[in-house]
Formats: structure tokens, sequence, C-alpha cells
């Protein structure tokens, strides 16, 4: 069971690459290996409001 998972065709809206972002399913992020980008929007555990 692999906690870390590659998010396959996904591109890097800070850096631009491509095929380097993956899922942190324990914090809930998704980060950058190419330039440390970190995001949590595709995770919505609130479910407070959506933009
Ligand atoms: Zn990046």
């Amino acid at each position: 069971m692999t906690l870390a998972h590659f998010l396959d065709g996904l591109r890097c809206a800070c850096c631009g690459a491509l095929n380097v972002l993956w899922l942190d399913a324990v914090r809930g992020l998704v980060e950058c290996r190419q330039c440390g980008e970190r995001a949590s929007c595709l995770v919505e555990v609130d479910g407070g409001e959506a933009a």
C-alpha cells in the first residue's frame, strides 16, 4: 500500500512541469516534485464554500 500516488497527465500550475505531481494521501495534498508547490484543491474534505 503506497501513501504517495503519482498523478499522470497533470501539469503543475506553478512551474508547468508535466507528470511531476503526486498525491500525498496522508495529508491530502498534491505536491510538485519539480518546484515543491503544494495544493490541496483536489481534495475537498471540508465541504465548505466551493469557488
Ligand atoms: Zn511545480
